[in-house]
């Protein structure tokens, strides 16, 4: 049937396949899209053979799919991607297909024998006469080509033509919608992969506080599927789940974007510990927003963590008696002994040994201390006397090393807050000693009291050493000293300082933060809430 019949005096037949080629248009899946091209373009146009070769991704490369047909030969045949790839290449860069993408036309051959645009490869096996190819072009670029064969000669015509290219350019636009369906498919399966792949619980919540997304485990542990809580909002989940009125509490705030809030919290029911997280997700395409919601499971943690306590306790009370008594021991050797006696100076070693080892007690006794005892002694102070008062104390050792210190503490920051005063004060001491430690002589310090909202900040900055960024996670850790080279002075210290500063300050609510650039300078801060 040639084709051109098909515009020009419809027969029912005709209009059938009309038909079917326009509900092929709608097709989302793009393989059966493909398919279904070829299959009805070689029936509408009664060709014999047809193939189409398609690179909608990298179109230069030709690198994709070539679907065959065959009249009566069982259809439609997928060539293996290979010898696929082969034959595309050789005729976009030799062949018809070449000229049609280079050209960005179709074309009609009404006789390969008359045409030079044809050509025929030595080990082709093809009968060819008449030709018709058209391209799948884009704004940018030919994303296929669609050729149709026949053994007769002129069996196809320029109406033929014309009408390949509407419906190429109608595929064309049929493949796109395809194509971004089959990436979105892609990129959901994706997602898929990595929720079920999460130890922890997630729900995704829109803005009115309804389920839009919940995996596996969230679902277990609320003793559903994921596509039963779907249906349900967060006042339906935390009438289930008590510990999850605290993302109902979290609402009641204004949604903003970048805001997130963490509580570890113990669920009665369930006898366990969680960290909860909750974070605002906003979409700045369309202004949807809501929340993210991780729940963890951290309840062998937690009885480390306790497990840590309970030996840092035993260790730190139970060591101080014996060191105790071999300090008072050496005390009465050294009477007992000359002088000149040589014994004199191991009992000096033992002595400095003991002395550091309850040095170290003692610093464990107070990070303890600080992190388990009730807020005692909790006072109105005002922030700025504390600052002024450390400083004060600090001036002799920072002239000691002509550092030059520049105070800005605005006028705010003298207003009363309710804290440990001591406990603070011992924070900020800390910053301002290791300012003066780190820093070389003749450095400059900074010392900024600043109150921003409900916040109160407080910084050191210095010219000092620096810490490179490996060490920046670590600093606040019990123990932990920055390794530094051997030529650099030894400071001396126990790498507990800026642990008890971080557990003053977490106790009291706040933050602390550092920046640092090695070689240039650190600054050290926190912040407390004006309560
Ligand atoms: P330490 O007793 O060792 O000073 P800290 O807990 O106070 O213990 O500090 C931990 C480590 O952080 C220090 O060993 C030091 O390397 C680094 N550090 C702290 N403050 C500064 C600073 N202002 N400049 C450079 N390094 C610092």
């Amino acid at each position: 049937m040639p084709g051109a019949s098909l515009l020009k005096k419809p027969t029912s037949e005709d209009l059938d396949l009309l038909s079917e080629i326009s509900q092929m248009l709608t097709l989302i899946d793009r393989e059966q899209l493909l398919e279904r091209v070829i299959e009805l373009t070689a029936k509408a146009f009664g060709a014999e053979r047809a193939s189409l070769m398609l690179n909608p991704d990298v179109p230069e490369d030709w690198e994709q799919a070539l679907i065959k047909y065959r009249r009566g030969d069982g259809g439609i045949e997928r060539v293996e991607q290979s010898q696929s790839v082969r034959f595309a290449r050789r005729v976009i860069r030799d062949g018809l297909a070449g000229w049609v993408v280079r050209e960005r036309a179709g074309v009609v051959i009404a006789d390969t024998r008359e045409d030079s645009r044809w050509v025929t490869f030595d080990d082709s096996t093809s009968s060819a006469r008449s030709v018709l190819c058209v391209p799948f072009q884009t704004a940018n670029a030919v994303i296929g080509v669609l050729t149709l064969l026949h053994s007769d000669p002129g069996h196809f015509d320029t109406s033929d033509l014309q009408t390949l290219t509407i419906i190429a350019n109608q595929t064309t636009v049929a493949l796109h919608n395809a194509t971004l369906f089959s990436r979105m498919r892609y990129k959901e399966r994706q997602l898929e992969a990595i929720l079920s792949a999460m130890p922890d619980s997630l729900i995704v919540l829109d803005q009115s506080g309804r389920v839009l997304r919940a995996n596996h485990i969230a679902a277990a542990w609320l003793d559903t599927t994921v596509e039963a809580l779907a249906e349900l909002s967060i006042d339906d989940l935390s009438r289930r789940e008590s510990l999850l009125e605290l993302v109902r509490d979290v609402r009641r705030n204004p949604l903003q974007a970048g805001q997130s809030w963490s509580f570890e919290t113990h669920s009665e029911n369930r006898g366990r510990d969680y960290l909860l997280n909750i974070s605002v997700w906003h979409s700045s395409v369309d202004g949807s927003g809501g929340y993210v919601v991780v729940i963890r499971d951290i309840t062998t943690l937690r009885d480390l963590n306790r497990f840590k306590d309970e030996m840092l306790h035993i260790a730190s009370h139970d060591l101080r008696s014996p060191l105790a008594l071999i300090t008072g021991y050496c005390s009465l050797i050294e009477f007992e002994i000359p002088e000149e006696s040589p014994v004199k100076e191991y009992l000096g070693a033992i002595e400095k040994a003991t002395h550091r080892m309850q040095g170290l007690l003692d610093d464990l006794l107070r990070v303890e201390k600080i992190r388990t005892s009730p807020m005692e002694m909790v006072e109105p102070v005002h922030f700025a006397d504390l600052v002024t008062s450390a400083l004060n104390q600090m001036r002799p050792q920072f002239d000691a090393r002509h550092q030059q210190i520049e105070v800005h503490v605005d006028v705010e920051s003298a207003l009363t807050i309710h804290v440990n005063s001591s406990m603070i004060r011992e924070a900020i001491e800390n910053y301002l000693e290791n300012a003066n430690k780190y820093t070389p002589d003749g450095g400059r310090i900074s010392v900024y009291s600043t109150v921003e909202g409900n916040r109160i900040n407080f910084v050191v900055e210095d010219s000092g050493i620096g810490i490179p960024p490996t060490a920046l996670p670590r600093v606040f850790e019990a123990f932990y000293r920055v390794p530094r080279p051997e030529s650099d002075e030894v400071v001396v210290g126990r790498g507990l300082g800026l642990h008890l500063v971080k557990a003053v300050i977490e106790r009291h609510k706040g933050e602390v933060w550092l920046e640092s650039e090695p070689g240039a300078g650190s600054r050290f801060g926190f912040w407390l809430p004006v309560n």
